[in-house]
């Protein structure tokens, strides 16, 4: 049997550097709990990004692939296959939208999202092609394309990469005045997170996302709500989007879309803005393939039927309650929603990640200084009690 010390060498000697994991290697994982090579505990707090928000392996998901795998798993979209209209219908039903185009990863449904929202533009609005504009919040995290990073105001992701896409206007996340300011006969589309999650779990002042969304609506400009990270119950709403009473003119979805298991990932929106497509403009060969409809027909009826978003809420407030009830100086601030939990310390959070994953802990500092708290939302109470026991001694004082 090879360690996690040979496995992590021959990782690090084949592979591109573009991460730098923690020291530790899942060889199995159920719900929220993963083992080691070595069979060491720990709990899953990072879920993938909420790509897990059923946990590893839920097994009615399990037994969905292992179904459809006797059937079909992959056709071509120059065909029909017999799921793809049920997909549709589960995340018209979902999203409130009346149409869906489908996509693998996340930064694909954000550029499909951009795509619509230029071609809107310019077919219905009337923008001249090549000029439109789209605003962006800066501290954004949508992804890792050349067309995404162009909106990135991080540094780090963008060195080396020229030349960017044009088209973009960054505003401060959250700067009402700064979005009005912003708009021009131009402006297309203003795409923002609910909740930025990368940037450190940041919730925008109460009432922002609602301003925002009556701002766009007055100038006839798209609102596109990226919630690849924050949908799918994840912050105790089916989207976070809800929070504000805001229904975006486009949905971006990922992550949990793909029930923890495949890449899946959409935009939703109304036939006005979906009809700018024609045959040809747009497409992915994996997109809307049968397995992958499979799972997140799978996921979305869990969702439904269990009341992740109910869950999210009252789990992630108890466990909250339990953060806050931690003594530490170093702590500055808890805050999140559901179970999307950030906790910023004055100092770097680096060795308090250290120490989480000494006690069983999995979780993973988010721009230094924040750590991220979200397990998958099928975590039980019991669960988060055992999970304290080793926060509350890698955090406490
Ligand atoms: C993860 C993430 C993406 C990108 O998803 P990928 O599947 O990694 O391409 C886009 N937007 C948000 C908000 C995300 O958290």
């Amino acid at each position: 049997m090879r360690s996690s010390r040979e496995i992590i060498e021959k990782t690090e000697k084949y592979g591109a550097h573009n991460y730098h994991p923690k020291e530790v290697v899942f060889e199995t994982a159920s719900g929220a709990r993963v083992t080691d090579p070595e069979g060491r505990q720990y709990f899953d707090m990072l879920s993938a990004y909420s790509a897990l928000n059923f946990g590893h392996l839920h097994p009615e998901i399990v037994e969905a692939v292992k179904k459809q795998l006797d059937l079909v798993s992959l056709t071509s979209r120059a065909f029909h296959n017999d799921l793809l209209c049920d997909f549709y219908e589960a995340l018209c039903n979902l999203t409130g939208r009346e149409k869906v185009l489908p996509m693998n990863t996340g930064a694909e449904a954000v550029e499909t999202a951009l795509k619509t929202a230029r071609r809107w533009g310019n077919f219905v609005k009337g923008v001249e092609d090549g000029k439109q504009e789209i605003i962006v919040c800066n501290n954004n995290f949508h992804g890792r394309t050349i067309t995404v990073i162009s909106m990135s105001s991080d540094p780090s992701c963008r060195r080396g990469f020229g030349p960017f896409t044009p088209g973009f206007i960054n505003i401060d996340y959250g700067n009402i005045e700064q979005l009005k300011a912003a708009i021009t006969p131009n402006t297309v589309a203003f795409l923002m997170e609910p909740i930025q999650g990368e940037a450190g779990i940041i919730v925008p002042p109460a009432g922002f996302m609602k301003e925002a969304s009556e701002i766009c609506k007055a100038n006839n400009v798209l609102l596109i709500a990226d919630e690849v990270q924050t949908g799918f119950a994840r912050t105790g709403r089916m989207f976070a989007s809800e929070w504000e009473g805001v229904e975006p003119d486009i949905y971006v979805l990922g992550k949990a879309l793909g029930g923890g298991i495949m890449p899946v990932s959409a935009i939703a929106c109304n036939a006005d803005i979906m009809d700018v497509y024609e045959p040809g403009s747009h497409g992915s060969t994996f997109g809307g393939n049968p397995l992958a409809c499979a799972v997140s027909i799978t996921a979305m009826e869990i969702l439904v039927r269990d009341n992740y978003p109910k869950m999210a809420e009252e789990k992630g407030n108890y466990f909250m309650a339990k953060l806050r009830e931690i003594k530490n100086p170093d702590i500055k601030e808890i805050r999140g929603k559901g179970l999307l939990i950030g906790v910023e310390f004055h100092v770097t959070a680096e060795k308090y990640v250290k120490a989480l994953i000494a006690n069983g802990v999995l979780a993973k500092e988010t721009h230094e200084k924040t750590i991220r708290f979200a397990p998958p939302i099928t975590i039980s109470y019991e669960e988060i009690d055992e999970a304290m026991e080793g926060i509350r001694k890698a955090l406490g004082k």
